[in-house]
């Protein structure tokens, strides 16, 4: 059955003594569960984090990588390099790298292949943007993000694969989906994966929401049955908000 999942992305905040700082508290805090709990730092701080988290539950995560082995890709880094610092999960697709990194579909296909190849997981995000949903197109756009990046998979490979709803409207605009609009397209993904690969895979794969998600509302969205937990920004930033989130799932 699948897991239940609360992921903080940091993105580009916190320098190392922050980073030290906020994983202690997360420590003391941290309630016990059953979830799976998962933070992502940036990428100087990984080492540190998986250090100072390795006998402990959460997991360290990445928020990007490359899809290439290794090689003249200046500023980059690679799977192999995130597997040498113990990092086994990695972030991909978020609306930030294809808005401002340009990181299109056919990309993240290149980038989920080369997680998945290193033994790795992807946790591919997608989501609408607010045209989209104002022009009715938020389930076709989600449905071709999903086919183009991740069709060409094979069953098994499903096993390695998360997947996060993040509508773009939703992200640090404190306008969060409701919890019916989060239900109603997690379930849509499910069917989706289900006419593809069959009921098996789509039940097993974790499908969080990810957008303004806080410690008041964070209950009531993840209380919906195809909502299998969250991805997590702002409120991760502080050990008690995401503390508070764990809780309600
Ligand atoms: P916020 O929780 O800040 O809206 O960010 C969501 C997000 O982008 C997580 O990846």
């Amino acid at each position: 059955m699948r897991r239940k999942i609360v992921a903080g992305n940091w993105k580009m905040n916190n320098d190392l003594a922050q980073t030290e700082l906020l994983i202690t508290n997360l420590i003391k805090q941290l309630p016990s569960t059953d979830a799976g709990v998962m933070i992502a730092p940036t990428f100087p701080n990984l080492y540190k984090a998986f250090e100072a988290l390795r006998e402990n539950k959460i997991e360290v995560i990445a928020q990007n990588m490359h899809f290439a082995e290794s090689g003249a890709y200046t500023g980059e880094v690679s799977a192999a390099m995130l597997k040498s610092v113990g990092i086994k999960t990695v972030i991909l697709g978020h609306s930030e790298r294809r808005a401002y990194f340009g990181e299109d579909d056919a990309i993240l296909a290149k980038k989920v292949d080369a997680a998945l190849k290193n033994d790795m997981t992807a946790m591919f995000c997608f989501g609408e943007e607010l045209d989209d949903r104002k022009a009715g197109n938020h389930f076709s756009v989600v449905e071709n993000q999903l086919k183009n990046a991740l069709f060409h998979l094979n069953a098994e490979a499903w096993k390695n694969i998360i997947l996060a709803y993040e509508p773009v409207w939703a992200i640090g605009t404190g306008e969060t989906a409701t919890p019916e609009q989060a239900q109603e397209m997690h379930e849509f993904v499910r069917k989706t994966i289900v006419e593809k690969y069959g009921q098996n895979v789509a039940d097993n794969v974790s499908i969080l929401y990810g957008g303004s998600v806080k410690p008041d509302n964070a209950k009531e969205i993840f209380s919906k049955p195809d909502v299998d937990g969250g991805l997590i920004g702002g409120a991760s930033l502080k050990a008690e908000d995401f503390v508070e989130i764990i809780k309600a799932i």
